[in-house]
Order: C-alpha cells, then structure tokens, then sequence
C-alpha cells in the first residue's frame, strides 16, 4: 500500500473480464463519489485494451443517468490477452501517465485483478478494484456484483421449466453458468428444490444419480429437475442426459440456460452492493490505499490484497449441495 491519495486528481475507471448486471451501479456510484469531491474522471472504453487505444473518454455527472438500472457495462468490456506481456503494461502505463490520469478504478473478477497487481508490482501505479462477476468466485469476498441477479434469472427459468417438468412427468437437467465454479449451481440448486446438484467442486457419478432418481421412481416421484454447472465444459448436460438414458431407458430433457444469466436488470441487492463498494473504492483510493480490491465479509466493506485470489480458491458451499440432495426425497 502507497500513500498516493492526496495526489490523485485525475481517475480512470473500466470494465475488464465478463459483464455483469451491476457494474453500471458501481461505476456511476464510484464516479460521482469523485466527482462530487472534485476529482477528474475518465471513463476507459473496452477493458485494458481501452489503455492501449488511449479511448479515454471524460465523465460528468450527466453522462451517469439511467445507468443504474441497465445490466451490462456501457463503457464495453474486453477480454484482452497482450496484458499478460510486461511490455503491453509498461505501455499501458505511459498511455495513462500521459493523460494525467493518476489513478484507475478496475471493475472485473480475479483475471482483470491479476492484471492490476501487474501493474501496481512492476509501475507502482495506483489501482482499487471492485469484483463484479455472475460467478462468485473471488476469494475475500462473501459475494461480487452480478451474482445475486443471475441466480434469480436462472431460478426464475426453473421455476418455469419445472411447470412442464411435472406435467409430462419428465427429468429436467438444467445447466446454468459458472466456469469452474459451482456458486450458481448450488444456490440455484437450493432455492429452486432441485433433485441434485452437480458441480466442479463436488463431483458426484452419474451412478449415484441413477441409483437417486430410481428411488425416488419407487416412491412415486415422476418428475426431477437436475442442476449441474457448466463447468470448462458447456454442453456437459448432454453427456449427462445421454448417460441417464442409457442407465435408465428414461429420455431426460436438457435446457441450457446460457447467455441470459450474464444480462437484465440487477437485483436491489446486487445495486445496493454495487453502490457501496463503488464508494469505498474511492475512499481506498484517496485515502492512499492501493493493490487492493473491496471486498464485503459479513456485511461489512474491507480491503483484501489484489493478490489473494490469485492464491486461494474460493469453493461453492457444499452444505447447499447436500441439503438440496437431502430435502429432494
Ligand atoms: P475476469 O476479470 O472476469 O476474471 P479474465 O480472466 O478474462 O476475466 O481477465 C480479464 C482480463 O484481465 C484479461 O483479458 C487480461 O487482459 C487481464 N488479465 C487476466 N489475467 C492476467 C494476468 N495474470 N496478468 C495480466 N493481465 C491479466
């Protein structure tokens, strides 16, 4: 940590990694907080590439209207794999030394993280994030903007789905989001009553499921709603539904939720979080803190190091997978 905060006039703000509902609330949160102290803000279109094309676009108060309820990001995101050369960032930091910008705000998950400790580690140049991903994933904090709105979006689908479930007496697998992660899976699991739950974390044979879905059979259970997580794989509930059908001679629909998990409105939960960590963000910055994202532990804001993500992984509650297993008889 550096004490830069007295110096920091001028501040770049951007969405790095994948979208989620959400970020629009903490960039309007975070820039107006700056403005409103009188500092410069900048917004930087399309992630770390938007360094690099110097698509530094000024930011005042009126060009933060009607954002807080839009999911998405409307400075752009980017996924952007020159980052990862010591090179590119060294010429991130002049792009941005050269437009006086002192200091950057990054909203994103672990890899956009990673990326700022780079360049705090190798530029001593001043960076706070704030975790917003659909996923959950980041270590340090309890939740991350976007994740409370893409379970009620995909809970919502299972509700629905499991409308034509029971009435043709049918077995549901519904895979939801969440790359290496089960945070979706299990929550979504949970609250949506979901015979299992599959997830990266907790693997489970496909014969334990089989063996499951015939007791339940016996018992008169005709339908079930299966929830697995996508894991590296999309698609994995067709391996799945292909095995079941083998094991059993049952015809198990599949339904992938996708791409609408990541989009919508935010949740109140998720602009109230989104908000608060957009301001302490700015308190972390001009207090002098920096190499630091705010994380949120049982309610309260902190400051957790960029690099504690990087060193630990943070694992979907397995008392929600077992429980949703448990209270499915
Ligand atoms: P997320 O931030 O949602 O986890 P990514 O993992 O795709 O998404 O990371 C977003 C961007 O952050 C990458 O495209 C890259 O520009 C940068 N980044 C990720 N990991 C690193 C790293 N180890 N070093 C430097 N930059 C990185």
């Amino acid at each position: 940590m550096a004490q830069h905060g007295t110096q920091i006039a001028k501040v770049g703000i951007f969405t790095s990694g994948g979208d989620a509902p959400g970020m629009n609330a903490a960039l309007r949160a975070a820039a107006r907080n700056l403005l409103h102290e009188g500092r410069e803000v900048f917004g930087i279109i399309g992630g770390y590439s938007g360094i690099l094309e110097r698509n530094f676009q000024p930011l005042q108060s009126r060009s933060l209207a009607n954002i807080i309820q839009r999911g998405g990001t409307i400075l752009k995101t980017a996924r952007c794999l020159e980052f990862h050369r010591p090179e590119v960032r060294a010429q991130a930091v002049h792009n941005l030394r050269e437009h006086q910008i002192d200091a950057c705000i990054v909203i994103g998950g672990d890899g956009s993280f990673a990326g700022a400790q780079a360049v705090w580690q190798e530029h001593e140049y001043p960076m706070v994030g704030i975790p917003a991903t659909i996923d959950n994933d980041i270590f340090g904090t309890d939740s991350t903007i976007g994740f409370d709105t893409a379970i009620n979006t995909a809970l919502e689908a299972i509700d629905r789905i499991r409308d034509t479930a029971t009435s043709h007496d049918r077995i549901f697998i519904i895979e939801v989001m969440g790359r290496d992660s089960g945070f979706i899976a299990s929550a979504v699991g949970l609250a949506g009553g979901a015979e299992e739950v599959f997830t990266p974390e907790y693997p489970m044979p496909v014969d334990q499921l089989v063996e499951k879905l015939k007791s339940s059979a016996s018992k008169g259970k005709k339908s079930s709603i299966i929830v697995a997580a996508e894991g590296q794989k999309p698609g994995r509930a067709y391996d799945l539904a292909e095995q079941i059908r083998k094991k059993m001679g049952l015809d198990p629909k599949v339904c992938i939720l996708g791409h609408q998990q990541r989009g919508g409105p935010p949740t109140a939960a998720d602009r109230i979080l989104a908000t608060r960590m957009g301001c302490a963000a700015v308190q972390l910055l001009t207090t002098g803190q920096c190499d630091v994202f705010v994380g949120v532990e049982s309610g309260k804001l902190v400051a957790i190091p960029f690099e504690a993500p990087q060193r630990n992984k943070k694992l979907a509650p397995k008392d929600y997978v077992q429980l949703a297993s448990m209270l499915s008889h």
